[in-house]
């Protein structure tokens, strides 16, 4: 056996203690601003079966085609995935347990997600993505309250700098109309395709709008545009959703090259992009899938979501100078001798009794010494016991902010204690 440290697995990253606050802090605001718009939380497991995700994505996507980890279970011979999304999840667990049986549902998670990339800034192997799903809901009223939800939650983070890009996709059969006049354009344009689109072409035409490659834009630009094919249903949505953000003085942006990377959407998408994150701007994303849950052989029903990518997010966070939560120490309690710690375990689960956060000191050492690392803790103070003090029963409670050492028995030490907390 070779014994080279063990490093992770490329792309998937370790959150270290300090850079943990921030992300407990982040979930908590997201938890109340979602409790706030009545969404209940939902957890799937990460593993899935490999058919799921081909349904429900599509089999032409760069998630299914090259991003998926996928493996065969070694003891059953199944055909598994690492969940590279959770909206595929989320809709089979609430038709698995029938949740929309009499009424909608508005639901979200968050957790990892697997996707096989070339790991570089803002994108890696394993992230995370709060996902928010509104199942059963076919008006333009929750596709505006879900862009408008993200718009408060990015003013309760203090992120500026996000533009609000929009887009309607329409319905089944304009994307089919649009398609086929897409199909006949590419092919008369067949030479300033690259590979991946030619390959695309008669498979999945949508997506050569969705091209970075520089050599097609012109083209792209030029080709047929789906909005001049939308039926006035779909029309009359998408005009009502902006009528919606409008009223509330949401500023957007009208995309018509949005097409989103999975092919489950239908007319409204939508993207929030920043500037300031390099390639990797898009920090949120979403649509209407009012086809998925048919697809996935559920009895059809509208739904709309997003997903948001957690990492990107931080990084907006930590540029706007969000300060790094501290994590408190109320009290550090330093002690000596036998007798000592005895006494000091006791206080301790006496306070924590009130729910003080209370870190005793463990691995022994001078007082001097204790009490350096009682200073760097941050805690508001430090109870000091030696033997003397242990044998009469009674503790020092040394502020550590400045202030005199004083003398208290045990049953006042609470009361005291939570008199310099209160002054803090
Ligand atoms: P991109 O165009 O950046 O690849 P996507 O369209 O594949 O994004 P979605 O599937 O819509 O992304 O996922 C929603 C959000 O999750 C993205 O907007 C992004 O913030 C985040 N995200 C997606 N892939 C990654 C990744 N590999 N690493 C970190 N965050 C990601
Ligand atoms: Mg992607």
């Amino acid at each position: 056996m070779s014994n080279e440290t063990l490093q992770a697995v490329r792309g998937m990253n370790d959150i270290l203690p300090e850079e943990s606050e921030l992300w407990l802090w982040f979930e908590q605001v997201v938890r109340d601003w979602l409790a706030a718009y009545g969404y209940r939380n939902i957890r799937m497991p990460l593993v899935e079966p490999t058919s799921l995700f081909k349904r429900a994505i599509g089999e032409v996507t760069d998630i299914v085609e090259k991003e998926m980890y996928s493996f065969e279970d070694s003891l059953n011979g199944d055909q598994l995935t690492l969940r590279p999304e959770g909206t595929a999840s989320c809709v089979r667990a609430v038709l698995q347990h029938n949740l929309l049986y009499n009424a909608p549902q508005r639901l979200y998670y968050s957790g990892p997600m697997f996707r096989h990339e070339r790991p570089q800034k803002g994108r890696y192997r394993q992230f995370h993505q709060v996902g928010v799903e509104a199942l059963g809901f076919a008006g333009p009223d929750i596709d505006a309250e879900q862009i408008m939800m993200c718009a408060r939650l990015w003013k309760k983070l203090g992120i500026r700098d996000v533009t609000l890009q929009l887009n309607t996709l329409g319905d089944a059969a304009s994307r089919q109309r649009h398609r086929t006049k897409l199909i006949a354009y590419f092919e008369q344009h067949l030479a300033v395709l690259d590979a991946e689109a030619q390959r695309r072409l008669h498979s999945n035409p949508l997506r050569i709008l969705d091209s970075k490659n520089p050599a097609m834009q012109a083209v792209i630009e030029a080709a047929p545009q789906l909005m001049d094919e939308l039926d006035s249903e779909a029309l009359a949505h998408f005009a009502s959703v902006q009528a919606i953000l409008t009223r509330h003085e949401i500023a957007f942006e009208i995309n018509p090259r949005l097409v989103r990377g999975l092919d489950y959407y239908n007319r409204t998408v939508f993207e929030w992009v920043t500037t300031r994150l390099g390639a990797q701007g898009t920090i949120c994303a979403g649509g209407r899938y009012d086809g998925l849950i048919e697809q996935i052989g559920g009895k059809p029903a509208p739904a709309m979501g997003f997903a948001m990518g957690v990492e990107r997010l931080l990084v907006l966070l930590q540029e706007a100078g969000m300060p790094l939560p501290k994590p408190k120490v109320d009290v550090y309690i330093v002690h000596q001798c036998e007798l000592a710690a005895i006494l000091a375990s006791r206080v301790a689960e006496q306070l924590r009794d009130t729910d003080m956060r209370v870190l005793m000191h463990c691995g022994g050492g001078s007082f001097k010494s204790q009490m350096k690392k009682a200073d760097a803790s941050g805690a508001i103070v430090s109870v000091v016991i030696g033997d003397d003090e242990a044998l009469a029963n009674e503790v020092s409670v040394k502020p550590m902010r400045g202030g005199e050492q004083i003398r208290v028995c045990v049953q006042e030490l609470t009361a005291t204690i939570n008199k310099f907390i209160l002054q803090e």
